[in-house]
């Protein structure tokens, strides 16, 4: 993937360095609570899944105190930084036109919150372990760019055109949120009768998120035919090593299907690719199909 031609947002909020160093104060966390959200964690530290509903909640507000650097807003200079923010504008520009095109609603831009180790989100605690993240109430995307290394190490699911999937997933779940997708999937999800439901419902809305990142790539290549079947080999690779049944099995050696949250690797790589081939919206339905 090249991406020397795409801009850079600059709706970055850069809270690395210096800043995010969790401080527990007065109550604090309370052991249990650690506890669970290590567990959280360490389910979901190697997903690079969105975490509605999940964590953030067991979170809560979060008790504790953080010593914040200042945030920068802006571009970053740094490697890391600057492609994050590449791939961002371009997936600014590619909703702030298909957005309109093909669901009738205007584009807003979520901010990309880049942090180390912990920050606070307006859907809880943000903990590098559990992946990146977007949160709906404050309309921002969270990322611990120590992610990338992450899965380039567990996964050999490195490569740039992987990492700006993991992006372009995360804004997925924003054009989810901008449509009005995301309320009435935490609604159903609350009068679920049980949790393999709410489950299989979370698995509908991280398959389009997987969907609709196809979408942007298709028409980021029309654009700037930038990427080439080896980066999509690469995403591929990506979207079907962090499958739920395969991270499953990695951690207990069976899988579990009610409790898949995400899809298997099958299901990611053929929504991912069902995006990338058609660059439609429309064809991203997986609440008609699965
Ligand atoms: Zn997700």
């Amino acid at each position: 993937m090249r991406e020397d031609d795409l801009r850079p947002s600059e709706n970055i909020e850069d809270r690395r360095g210096g800043g995010g160093r969790f401080a527990a104060r007065g109550g604090g966390l309370g052991i249990g609570a650690v506890l669970v959200l290590t567990l959280i964690g360490w389910a979901l530290g190697i997903n690079p899944a969105t975490l509605i509903g999940g964590a953030e909640m067991v979170a809560g507000g979060g008790n504790g105190a953080y010593q914040s650097a200042p945030a920068r807003t802006g571009t970053p200079n740094d490697q890391v930084g600057n492609f994050v923010a590449r791939v961002l504008g371009e997936t600014e520009d590619v909703w702030s036109a298909v957005l309109p095109a093909q669901a009738n609603r205007q584009y807003e831009k979520p901010i990309l919150v880049l942090f180390s180790g912990a920050t606070r989100s307006g859907c809880g605690t943000a903990q590098s372990a559990m992946g990146p993240f977007y949160c709906p109430l404050d309309r921002k995307l969270y990322l611990d760019t120590s992610f990338f290394q992450d899965m380039q190490r567990r996964f050999g699911g490195g490569g740039d055109f992987a990492y700006a999937y993991v992006i372009a997933h995360e804004v997925g779940h924003h054009v989810q949120n901008l449509i009005g997708l995301l309320p009435k999937v935490q609604r159903a999800q609350r009068d679920a009768p049980d949790r393999a439901t709410a489950n299989a419902i979370s698995v509908r809305v991280e398959l389009m998120a997987d969907c609709f990142a196809g979408v942007w790539a298709n028409k980021m290549n029309q654009r700037h035919n930038n990427i080439d079947e080896n980066d999509v080999r690469e995403a591929v690779r990506a979207a079907s090593a962090i499958g739920d049944d395969r991270l499953e099995r990695q951690s207990q050696g069976y899988a579990v299907p009610d409790s898949f949250t995400h899809g298997t690797s099958q299901q990611r790589v053929h929504w991912l690719t069902t995006g990338l081939k058609t660059g439609s919206m429309k064809a991203c339905d997986t609440f008609q199909r699965q």
